[in-house]
């Protein structure tokens, strides 16, 4: 068994629904004291109040360094410190090459990856005062190892999650803080279900699981990289994806 994380502090950016939701789940039932973040403000609170557990909601936009600022100012204030950052908020909006606007640009990039400079930067004097400071990233197979027509900007904002990871987990190892990334395939979540059926029905024919992964398998691979056990793990990343990565063609899934 692992030691337990019951009454660390965590905050999850983009918990108002998919993945993040899933992540504060887990860690509530694990007994953890949760602070979920993201921008609906009425989907915030109902997730924060169908979570049994110590959970609450702050509405923040990850892409403003500000708010990111207010969400560790509200943890501090709640939950007495933060433990665990579970950067999680993201968006998988889809333009091709030619089509691509600075503004599409833009979006992907300040949602997705400036985020994760922001939400640690503002939560890091509160981890390291944990003196056992833990960063998890949601990032994606999609760019560090997948490719996926219409996503060149969302590839490079999940490869550059990593890019920091690897920096950021040097720069505070003396500090006693680990960086580790969570490497989802296809989850289903609400987002994926925007992509439509066709979308899923396809990915799921890809996976050698034959199934979308849920959002307990990512908050289980998260909670795994917070317990104490994971101490010595950092800059490295966890796949979850039943096995999509790994067929060299169609016809190995068949
Ligand atoms: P989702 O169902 O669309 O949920 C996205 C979450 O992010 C929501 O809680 C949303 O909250 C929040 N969010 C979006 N923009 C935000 C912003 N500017 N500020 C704060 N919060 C924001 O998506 P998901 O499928 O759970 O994806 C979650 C993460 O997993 C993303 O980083 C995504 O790239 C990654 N991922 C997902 C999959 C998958 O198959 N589902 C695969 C690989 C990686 P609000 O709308 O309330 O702001």
């Amino acid at each position: 068994m692992f030691t337990s994380i019951t009454g660390r502090a965590v905050v999850v950016t983009g918990g108002t629904r998919g993945i993040g939701k899933g992540i504060a789940a887990v860690f509530a039932r694990n007994g953890a004291r949760v602070l979920i973040t993201g921008r609906d403000a009425a989907a915030g609170e109902q997730a924060a109040a169908g979570i049994p557990g110590h959970v609450s909601f702050l509405r923040a936009d990850v892409s403003s360094r500000d708010a990111c600022q207010d969400m560790a100012a509200a943890a501090q204030e709640r939950l007495g410190g933060i433990d665990v950052l579970c950067a999680n908020a993201g968006i998988f909006p889809g333009a091709r090459i030619e089509d691509m606007t600075e503004e599409d640009l833009d979006l992907v990039l300040s949602v997705n990856l400036k985020s994760t400079f922001f939400s640690v930067q503002a939560c890091l004097p509160a981890l390291r005062q944990s003196g056992h400071g833990r960063v998890i990233l949601t990032s994606s197979i999609t760019g560090p190892i997948t490719g996926f027509p219409g996503w060149t900007h969302y590839g490079a904002s999940k490869a550059g999650q990593l890019g920091y990871m690897r920096t950021a987990a040097i720069e505070l190892a003396a500090s006693g803080i680990t960086v580790n990334a969570v490497l989802p395939g296809n989850i289903a979540t609400e987002g994926l279900g925007d992509l439509g059926a066709n979308y899923t029905s396809q990915m799921t024919e890809a996976i050698p699981m034959r199934r979308l992964g849920t959002v307990d398998d990512i908050g289980y691979a998260a909670l795994f990289l917070a317990t104490d056990e994971a101490n010595y793990i950092t800059g490295q990343t966890i796949v979850v994806d039943g096995g999509q990565v790994l067929p060299e063609s169609p016809e190995a899934v068949a």
